[in-house]
């Protein structure tokens, strides 16, 4: 069989409906928005499903037709964190566990401590390792319009993976400098600069006081001013980028950290009144990068579904997830699949798991249930035990765990039981399986099967014609 013109939707069609024929064309897609759930794997997805719209419901993201696996294990890991993978995403190379967007042989080097106790020190040496290019430097190398945004800081992981090089992710203050335009330690693969930009950690972008910003940089440099001198305009609330109608912006919702969990955002905790949603967020986005008439490549992070998982606490990782699927919800009724590429995917998974035989319609943050009495199901202690538990995790429960049948495990703030105790909150690691790829759009025909995650980045660069 051979097909010498294939172009847009009937291309996915076709490739769909022979195995045999090579990846699509390439240049097919003009933009590409890149979802990324962090430690979103495939037992987050699925309980998210069930919470929000049950057994027999379907996420947004489950809506995109082509499905793939994902292989994410790092350069020197078995289980990757998330700087690699994401790097692995955005640059189709291996690198070792804390190294962005480098060359396999970076050696991961963690920064130190400043004279105020903040990691300001950067000791990645330039003979360590090589710069990699990204799809989004791709992207904007041929003209194309390009954002990158997220709800952790916008110097974590995952967002710096699009627009930095650097051989260890704590080093994010260097991270945020390589983002300003003509300034010191500017990554000059960005050319003018990320035209959109949003997250959280504004600390890192501003500098030193003890008393306003006691996180903030070392070396007096004010980079959001110096992105103002660039054209940008700089946002701090949803007010804010309500009011952005044209033009490059950065966006930090948070003074000192990541924005707040969606549930605490809503129920107006901490600086959660003035944050925008994802879903917001990602319009404007949208709405802003459109407006390049060649085109554009969008990263949107639901960030903080991993640090809810590391906490053990499914109830914030699974509202999370959701308003990560009601930010692509949004996406989808705003582009045209004809011309636009999607994807969704995780960058690894947790140890969170679904156990037990419950009753269909139970709540997934409940107590497992007997199909046939759906009373609780008993663990041999005589106790009942939650549908959702980790694999490890740290936490209040060590050894003894809390009796379920006396306390509300659909409580925000209740963290589920682990079955190795790593010690203190947060604790929980990362899953090594493997995690799953939803896309939809031009270009995405060879987004299937059981593909390794460095693949991900070539299947996207060809769509994109880069
Ligand atoms: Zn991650």
């Amino acid at each position: 069989m051979t097909l010498t013109i294939r172009t847009g939707l009937f291309a996915a069609a076709a490739a769909s409906a022979c195995l045999s024929l090579p990846a699509q064309a390439a240049g097919e897609a003009k933009n590409v928005i890149f979802f990324l759930g962090d430690g979103m794997g495939p037992t987050t997805v699925t309980a998210a499903r069930i919470y929000k719209y049950g057994e027999t419901g379907k996420l947004n993201m489950e809506s995109l037709k082509r499905t793939a696996r994902i292989k994410t294990f790092s350069n020197d890991a078995q289980t990757t964190d998330s700087a690699p993978s994401m790097a692995a995403y955005m640059t189709g190379v291996k690198m070792n566990n804390e190294v962005l967007s480098m060359s396999s042989d970076t050696l991961a080097v963690a920064p130190s401590k400043d004279a105020n106790g903040n990691k300001t020190i950067n000791n990645c040496l330039p003979t360590n390792g090589k710069s990699v290019p990204t799809l989004l430097e791709l992207a904007k190398a041929r003209g194309k319009a390009v954002g990158s945004i997220t709800t952790t800081e916008l110097t974590h992981a995952t967002p710096a993976a699009t627009y930095s090089h650097i051989c260890h992710r704590d080093t994010q203050y260097a991270i945020a400098a390589q983002a300003v335009p003509g300034g010191a330690g500017f990554n000059a693969a960005l050319g003018d600069g990320v035209d959109v930009l949003m997250g959280g950690g504004r600390n890192q972008w501003t500098p030193y006081d003890a008393t306003t910003n006691p996180l903030g940089r070392s070396d007096s440099r004010n980079l959001l001013t110096e992105l103002q001198a660039k054209g940008y305009t700089v946002a701090a609330t949803k007010t804010d980028l309500a009011a952005v109608t044209s033009g490059k912006m950065i966006g930090l919702f948070s003074s000192k950290s990541h924005l707040e969990y969606e549930i605490d955002r809503v129920a107006g905790k901490g600086e959660g009144p003035t944050q925008p949603s994802l879903a917001d967020m990602t319009e404007k986005a949208i709405s802003l990068l459109s407006k390049n008439a060649n085109g554009y490549f969008l990263m949107v992070e639901g960030g903080r579904i991993d640090h809810a998982l590391h906490g053990t606490n499914a109830k914030r990782a699974l509202e999370d997830t959701i308003a990560f699927d009601d930010a692509i919800k949004r996406a989808l009724s705003m582009v045209d699949l004809s011309n636009t590429m999607i994807v969704v995917t995780a960058d690894h998974d947790h140890t969170m798991t679904i156990n037990g035989y419950s009753h269909r319609g139970n709540p997934i943050l409940g107590t497992v249930t007997d199909i046939k009495t759906k009373q609780p199901a008993n663990a041999a202690d005589g106790m009942p035990y939650t549908t959702l538990v980790f694999g490890n995790g740290g936490g209040p429960r060590k050894v003894t765990r809390d009796n379920p049948a006396l306390v509300d495990t659909t409580a925000t703030d209740y963290l589920q039981e682990v079955g190795v105790s790593l010690g203190g909150p947060g604790s929980e690691t990362h899953g090594g399986g493997d995690v799953m790829l939803f896309s939809t759009g031009p270009g995405n025909a060879a987004l299937k099967g059981t593909l390794d995650n460095t693949k991900v980045f070539g299947v996207v660069k060809s769509a994109l014609g880069l």
